[in-house]
């Protein structure tokens, strides 16, 4: 029977307001958590301001790394009321248009991961069926571009260019030039570290050495410096890193370990010199155990070796990153162990955990710090009362699980969908039973090319058909409807897409020259 109103348990009265956020970690997390809440908490206005503390260890330090990112990032940046030209002058930022995927789908292939739109949608159908059906139906000679070509910011990638959108050209491609950064770790955490502190966060620098719980309800109490000093608060956010301090170790809030779909946990980082050029886009390359990342910033290059230890060795996977390197290493490569997976809960109780405190799914698609975006503004959306009630725990661990296994589905994607079998560890990837929900994901593409998304999902349909492709899925033949067009107007529409695409990029700067210009400028 449906419930009425008066069935529905409602609170009795108006409940008490956080007044005091402490958030635990002085990581990326940390202080992204911090410079959002200080900016959309103190905006929120209301009679009690938030007062926020940070508690940050020098002696346990930060991961330090995490220098990709995605385009929602820019939208992070300007709801902290960061300004561009600042943000990348001080973190030694460089402009991302997507990632480069070398020997992923077979050795000695590649395929392009660009940010934005690709092509234009004709009538009913997106860009890439009509694509797929000239793959399919010209002869090898009349063979369409790869898919760069069609889509401005792979376009732009190619050629090492970069320009932001110009909305003032509706009409033109330019208008639709999706972007993120590559930033250096510490430096941006350093410059969200003093917006925070200019906004009124409150940092303390400590060692945790014991957390103590409220005896009725089990919530976080108070925490406890090595050196006696003692923090209380009435919301705790973890960002403590893969330790989870608080939800893990202090509430034992499990963990799903997902390293049987995701078998990659360890990295190798080491920094290199600068590339002459710089290539607006990331670098990934598949290895016979693992990949390695290149990102390069304006300052210096960061590099990595994403491997299993089930597999390889560190000191084999160390040998093939340095070898691998485009530039002299600066430094000896740090080794960072980690486990796939996710708490079982995001929140429980006063505590809400964000970045690696929360999870991890390795960095392949640049996914983390946007995970911790979307918890933070998720949690300001659902910003609890003093009486943290349930439903509202239950909705914010219900989001945060689902938008976790749909960007799960994603990365594990480029490891079944290869044709690589040179190695152990890339023959395991092709045999492993996958998620449900990526099965079935994989079975309609492969049908007709068509990309089953949930509203919502992070991942959009021209990314999904992208990797698929590039990892060498290919349907058995494209969506019927696109016979709707002769070959000949296809033909046309394509090229016609390409020609424009390639018209707007002549024109445009090299990153290199685009960086100087902006740095020439003056600050707002
Ligand atoms: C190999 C690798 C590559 C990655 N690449 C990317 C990428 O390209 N893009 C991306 O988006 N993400 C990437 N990530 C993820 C990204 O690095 C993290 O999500 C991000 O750095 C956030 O880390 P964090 O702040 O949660 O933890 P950390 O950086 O580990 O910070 C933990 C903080 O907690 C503090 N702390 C811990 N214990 C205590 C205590 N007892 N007392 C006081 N303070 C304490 C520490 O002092 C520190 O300040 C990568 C991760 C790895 C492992």
């Amino acid at each position: 029977m449906k419930p009425t109103v008066s069935d529905i348990a409602l609170p009795a009265g108006k409940a008490l307001p956080v007044q005091k956020v402490v958030i635990v970690g002085g990581g990326s997390a940390g202080w992204m958590s911090a410079a959002l809440l200080s900016k959309l908490l103190a905006a929120a206005g209301g009679p009690q301001p938030v007062a926020i503390t940070l508690v940050e260890s020098a002696q346990i330090g930060t991961v330090g790394v995490g220098e990709a990112t995605i385009p929602a990032i820019k939208l992070f940046n300007q709801l902290c009321g960061i300004d561009e030209r600042e943000f990348v002058q001080a973190t030694g930022a460089t402009f991302k248009l997507g990632i480069d995927f070398v020997n992923w789908g077979a050795v000695g292939e590649r395929y392009f991961h660009a940010f934005g739109a690709l092509g234009r949608q004709w009538e009913w159908l997106s860009f890439y069926q009509y694509w797929l059906r000239l793959c399919y139906d010209s002869p090898a000679d009349q063979q369409p571009l790869p898919f760069e070509h069609y889509c401005i910011a792979g376009k732009m990638a190619l050629a090492h260019k970069f320009m932001p959108a110009d909305l003032t050209r509706p009409q033109s491609p330019v208008s639709e030039i999706a972007y993120a950064y590559h930033f250096d770790a510490a430096l941006y955490a350093q410059f969200l570290r003093r917006h925070s502190e200019a906004r009124g966060v409150r940092r303390i620098e400590g060692t945790i050495s014991a957390v103590t719980r409220v005896p009725h309800n089990g919530h976080i109490h108070q925490l406890v410096l090595d050196d006696g000093r003692v923090i209380d608060g009435d919301l705790f956010i973890d960002c403590s890193g893969s330790r989870a301090l608080l939800l893990g170790q202090t509430l034992e809030v499990g963990y799903d370990d997902w390293s049987h779909w995701l078998p990659n946990d360890s990295a190798l980082a080491v920094p290199s010199e600068t590339l002459g050029d710089l290539p607006p886009f990331t670098r990934s390359t598949a290895h016979p155990s693992g990949w390695q990342w290149r990102i390069p910033l304006q300052h210096r290059t960061g590099n990595g070796m994403v491997f299993s230890s089930g597999f390889c060795q560190s000191a084999d996977a160390s040998a093939q990153l340095l070898a691998a390197l485009d530039s002299k290493p600066l430094a000896e490569p740090r080794l960072i162990r980690f486990t796939t997976g996710r708490r079982r809960q995001q929140w429980w109780g006063n505590c809400v955990a964000v970045g690696l405190a929360s999870g991890f799914l390795e960095p392949l698609e640049s996914t983390s710090l946007h995970l911790v975006q979307t918890a933070i503004t998720r949690l300001v959306h659902l910003f609890p009362d003093l009486s943290f009630a349930k439903a509202n725990i239950d909705h914010y661990n219900a989001q945060a699980a689902t938008e976790m296994a749909q960007i799960r589905d994603f990365i594990i994607a480029h490891y079944k969908v290869t044709r690589r079998d040179d190695s152990e560890y890339w023959r395991y990837c092709r045999r492993m039973a996958v998620p449900d929900s990526l099965a079935q994901k994989l079975e309609i593409f492969a049908a007709y090319g068509r990309v089953h998304r949930v509203a919502d999902e992070l991942f959009r349909e021209d990314s999904w058909v992208q990797v698929l492709l590039g990892q060498g899925l290919w349907p058995a033949q494209p969506d019927p409807l696109c016979r709707q067009k002769s070959l000949t107007e296809t033909a046309g529409f394509a090229a016609s897409t390409a020609a424009v695409i390639a018209a707007c990029v002549d024109q445009m700067p090299s990153q290199q020259a685009f960086l100087a210009k902006l740095a020439a400028q003056p600050l707002r």
